[in-house]
Order: structure tokens, then C-alpha cells, then sequence
């Protein structure tokens, strides 16, 4: 009998516990016997596992987190770390694990691969950062959280003729931001992929609009463009709501959106995506198969090698923030 694990790795995402429940299914279902592993790494290192079954996962479906827990670890980084880990493999007879999480967590997915223990990696993370995936696991929830949340803002926005600014999740990449963006109608979005300039980005598109009989305003910007904003004398979104209160006269508010956007119940995009992925990497670990990642291209699962994976790059679509500055004046 086989004998594989699952663990979810790094910032958790909307799906994750769809994801693990497919992998456990498939894996019971195929005459394997399959490790739940909590806390990600750091619970590896520990032997924090039990066995699942088919009902250890009923019922989760639905609810956002992850049942496993996630954890970060700077000790698994280490080769004493990652010795740790092997051990515990060896000790419970683990042939291979399905990682869930984002690119970290891949590229100790792929550390564990090369000293043999198979791993195979599924997309889990809100902001869609995946290099070698069109899609990441929790993406559309958290989009529609963030849509959600700004049309509550928007309400006030409006009876208060004032500008929101909204700072949403995504560091490096502005997926989020970007289509959300788009999603509430914002006057102007800033991303940390594309330069702007708050006279002619914010400014001019504001009072443009002013004139066209515009009273309300909604900015979304992504948390790696509010570092831009520090770049331009700008102290973050709060600093930001000043300078337009100052120079436009309209009273301004700033709204950090933050945990709320990793929580709530998947999507059905989101319920569907993660079953498929997780489903397809246990077949690829009772195959015997190991270092790949599960990916999502052009609405079709595949794998790649997780080395190929992370040197893969991926860029946000420029026409599509060109769509949204030309619609949303
Ligand atoms: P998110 O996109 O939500 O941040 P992530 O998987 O990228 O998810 P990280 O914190 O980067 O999150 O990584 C999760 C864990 O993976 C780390 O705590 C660490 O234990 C392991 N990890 C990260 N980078 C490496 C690496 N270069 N080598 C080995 N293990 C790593």
C-alpha cells in the first residue's frame, strides 16, 4: 500500500480545504493510505500527521482556511531542516507529499523532491502570483471579497460625495488589484507592475471627471504600489486621501482591506479549480511521479517540473489596464 501526505503551506487561501479533499479521496479511493500533515512544513519537521479517511474530509468544502493549518518555517530552509523533515518522511513512510501553497512553499516542495521524497506542487495563494498558472487557487474568492467589500464602500462613498482609496493584497503582483479594480468601477488603479504618476494617474483623471459631473471616487491601489507612493513624497494611502483632500478639495478617506481578503466560503470557480488540481496531483504521486507542479493553462490542468515552474515569468496584461483607465473615467 501506498502511502502519501498532504500539508498547506504559507498564507492560506479560499479552496485550500477543497484542494486537500480531493487529494485525500483520490488517494483513499485508489488503495492509498494518506497523511494529513498540519502546519506545513514546521509540522513535518514535528510529525504533526494522522491518518484520513474518506470522512476525516466531509464537509469542508465550503468553508475557507485550511482544516491542516498553514504555518511558515525558516527552519525547514535549512539542510537540518530539511534533514528533519526526511526523516520523518522515511519514519512513516511517506513516498510523496502534495504541497499546497505558493511559490515558497514550491521551491521546498522541489528542496524535499531532489533528496528524494516526491513532491508535487498545487497553486494555492489569493494574489493569482503563480509564474507557471493562469489561475491560483483562492483568486476568484478573494476577488469577489474585495468587489463585495468596495460596493459597501461605494454605498457611503456616495452619499458623502467623497473619494475612497482601498488598498488591497498583492506585494509583487497586482492581479487583485488590477481586475478588481476594474470589477467597482475605480477612477485609477495602482499596480507595482506599471509605473504611474499621482498628477497625471490620480489627479488629472479625478478632475477630468469632476467636469463630466463625477462627485465620488473610488482608488484602488495594490499594497506594492502603496512602497511607489513613499517614492513621490506620498505617506502611504493615508498620505495619499491628504494630498487629494488638499489639492482637489474632496474629502477623502483610505481603507485598508487586509485578513478580510483571505477569508470567507470558495467560490464555486474556486471549489472546482482546487478538487480538479488536487484530485489530478495524488494520481501523479501514486504514479510514482514526483517535482511537479499542477498548474492551470487556458482552462486545462497539466503539470510542469517544478525547477521549469519557478524560472517560468508571467506578466500582467497591459491591455487590460489600458481597458480599465479608458472605461472607468
Ligand atoms: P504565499 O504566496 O501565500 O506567500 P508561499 O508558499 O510563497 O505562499 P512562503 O512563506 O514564501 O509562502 O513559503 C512557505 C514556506 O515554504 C516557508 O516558510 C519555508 O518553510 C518554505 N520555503 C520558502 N522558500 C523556500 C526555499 N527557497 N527553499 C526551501 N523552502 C522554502
Amino acid at each position: 500500500m501506498k502511502t502519501i501526505a498532504v500539508l498547506t503551506s504559507g498564507g492560506d487561501a479560499p479552496g485550500m480545504n477543497a484542494a486537500v479533499r480531493a487529494v485525500v479521496r483520490t488517494g483513499c479511493e485508489n488503495g492509498a493510505r494518506v497523511l494529513g500533515i498540519r502546519r506545513g512544513y514546521a509540522g513535518l519537521m514535528a510529525g504533526d500527521m494522522y491518518e484520513m479517511n474518506l470522512r476525516s474530509v466531509s464537509d469542508i468544502i465550503h468553508r475557507g482556511g485550511t482544516m491542516l493549518y498553514s504555518a511558515r518555517s525558516k527552519e525547514f530552509t535549512t539542510e537540518e531542516g530539511m534533514q528533519k523533515a526526511i526523516s520523518v518522511c522515511k519514519e512513516n513512510g511517506i513516498e510523496g507529499i502534495v504541497v499546497i501553497g505558493g511559490d515558497g512553499s514550491f521551491r521546498g516542495a522541489r528542496d524535499l523532491s531532489v533528496r528524494g521524497i516526491n513532491c508535487v506542487g498545487v497553486p494555492g495563494t489569493i494574489d493569482n502570483d503563480i509564474t507557471c498558472c493562469d489561475y491560483t487557487i483562492g483568486y476568484d474568492t478573494a476577488l469577489n471579497t474585495i468587489m463585495d467589500m468596495v460596493d459597501r464602500i461605494r454605498d457611503t462613498c456616495e452619499s458623502h460625495e467623497r473619494c475612497n482609496i482601498v488598498e488591497v493584497m498583492g506585494r509583487r503582483a497586482g492581479y487583485l488589484a488590477l481586475n478588481a479594480g476594474i470589477a467597482v468601477g475605480a477612477t485609477s488603479i495602482l499596480l507595482p507592475e506599471i509605473d504611474f504618476d499621482i498628477q497625471t494617474d490620480i489627479m488629472d483623471r479625478m478632475r477630468r471627471t469632476q467636469k463630466t459631473g463625477k462627485k465620488h471616487f473610488i482608488i484602488v491601489v495594490a499594497e506594492g504600489a502603496t512602497e511607489k507612493l513613499v517614492e513621490q513624497g506620498i505617506s502611504g494611502i493615508s498620505g495619499l486621501a491628504r494630498f487629494i483632500e488638499h489639492n482637489i478639495g474632496v474629502e477623502s478617506r483610505a481603507t485598508v482591506l487586509g485578513h478580510v481578503q483571505r477569508g470567507g466560503s470558495p467560490s464555486v470557480k474556486d471549489r472546482v479549480i482546487a478538487s480538479r488540481m488536487g484530485s489530478y496531483a495524488a494520481h501523479l504521486l501514486l504514479d510514482g511521479v514526483g517535482n511537479r507542479v499542477v498548474a492551470m493553462q487556458k482552462e486545462e490542468i497539466l503539470d510542469f517540473d517544478i525547477v521549469e515552474a519557478l524560472n517560468m515569468t508571467k506578466s500582467l496584461d497591459k491591455d487590460i489596464y489600458r481597458t480599465a483607465m479608458e472605461i472607468s473615467i
